[in-house]
């Protein structure tokens, strides 16, 4: 590859860059969005979860440590090329500056890409790939981490995702071992703490087994993030899901409960069920009622997260239980809006106008998609139709 408007050094270490390559997967969670991804395992052992698209049709598999390594090292080697750029371009080494540059130059390499971005960001964080990192042997992921720590020193948090069952399984002994080498948070897929909905959607895992697994993780000082899905009940178990999931993490008091709003994928068992009539999704406002119900009966410690785009409404963030007034008081005043302002916030938000319920107060964006909506409805489409299709497009 040339690229003719640098000098033919620096145009010779991007040469060189773009043919460096390590495995990545295909998912993270948002909060990871600057880490360095390390795949240890591909795709998910169990892969049965009904609303999941992540991983059908791909078979689980375990990577060999020595292989996993070798991805570490291509990442350090990265590192040094962009690196010596960095001293090339006149930056005095410092990555963060031509990392950018990097990012935008190729940007057809995923792995270059990752480590740039990793690097841009500050090179602090790593996650280790897939579905369920937990799963391999204690021994095999110590040496892992070691090897990632010893390799890339500035790397300060590791996570991961974890299922409950598999935490469960571990002792405290192998779990406080992880924390101990560097392991700093799991990320859980909780989805939900009522048997009846987890049952319905094949999470292979029970309230107890979440209890179990969650409170180990706790108890092993290695901070824990749990997923929970709102919406996941449906209309006809939607206080079930609420107050049953509140329960269970009243148990577990995770350091971090975050909100992931159901939307049913095309293709998925989930989107069969609600094509047969067997599952009926709550509306937006039956969401918001329900995620309403699931915050009044949190009595932990946790930091409430609502960082995915598919929450309706961003601002149902805070620390429990300080926050829980202003959090509950967010709720209540989208639910006292007039109906028709009700479906101009979620147009607007489903077509990134608005970010926040404030940005309403926008006259200019309040009245643009106010004319959008009226055309939507005179076109005798309804709101919530299209607001349910807009959020296909964001899993
Ligand atoms: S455990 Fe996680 S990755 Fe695996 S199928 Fe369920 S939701 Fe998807």
């Amino acid at each position: 590859m040339n690229y003719p408007q640098l000098d033919a050094t620096i145009s010779a270490e991007l040469d060189k860059l773009s043919r460096y390559s390590f495995e990545v997967g295909p998912i993270r969670p948002p909060s990871e969005a600057y880490s360095l991804l390390l795949r240890v395992t591909r795709n998910c052992p169990w892969n049965r979860c009904d609303f999941c698209p992540a991983y059908k049709g791909q078979k689980f598999q375990l990577r060999e440590v020595e292989e996993i390594k070798q991805d570490i090292n291509t990442v350090k080697a990265i590192s040094e090329v962009i690196e010596e750029l960095a001293w090339k371009m006149g930056y005095g080494g410092r990555t963060r500056d031509v990392a950018g540059a990097v990012i935008q130059t190729i940007h057809y390499n995923s792995s270059v890409q990752n480590v740039a971005l990793w690097l841009y960001f500050g090179a602090e964080t790593a996650f280790l790939q897939d579905a369920n990192t937990l799963i391999v042997r204690t021994p095999e992921l110590i040496e892992v981490i070691k090897h990632l720590k010893q390799t890339l020193p500035s790397i300060t948090r590791i996570t991961s995702y974890a299922r409950s069952k598999t935490a469960a399984k571990k002792s405290l002994e192998e779990l406080r071992e992880l924390h101990e080498v560097g392991l700093s948070r799991l990320h859980t897929g909780l989805e939900s703490g009522s048997d009846m909905v987890l049952q319905s959607i094949q999470k292979g895992v029970t309230a107890a087994d979440h209890i179990n697994g969650g409170r180990k993780v706790v108890e092993s000082g290695i901070s824990l993030s749990e997923y929970v899905m709102p919406g996941l009940g449906g209309k006809v178990m939607s206080q079930e899901h609420a107050l049953e999931t509140a329960r269970v993490l009243n148990q577990i008091d995770p350091d971090f409960i975050r909100l992931r709003s159901l939307a049913a994928r095309n293709g998925t068992p989930l989107w069969e069920k609600v094509q047969r009539g067997e599952f009926i999704p709550l509306t937006e406002d039956e969401m918001v009622e329900e995620i309403r119900m699931f915050i009044e009966a949190l009595e932990c410690h946790s930091e409430v997260k609502s960082d995915h785009i598919l929450n309706l409404i961003p601002e149902v963030e805070g620390n429990l239980p300080d926050d829980k007034a202003n959090m509950l008081g967010v709720i209540d005043y989208y639910l006292a809006l007039s109906p028709e302002e009700r479906l101009n916030f979620q147009l607007g938000r489903r077509t990134g106008h608005y970010q926040s319920l404030e940005d309403m107060k926008d006259v200019g964006k309040y009245t643009r998609v106010e004319q959008m909506r009226k055309r939507v409805e005179s076109s005798g489409n309804d709101i919530e139709i299209v607001t349910a299709r807009i959020r296909q497009d964001f899993i």
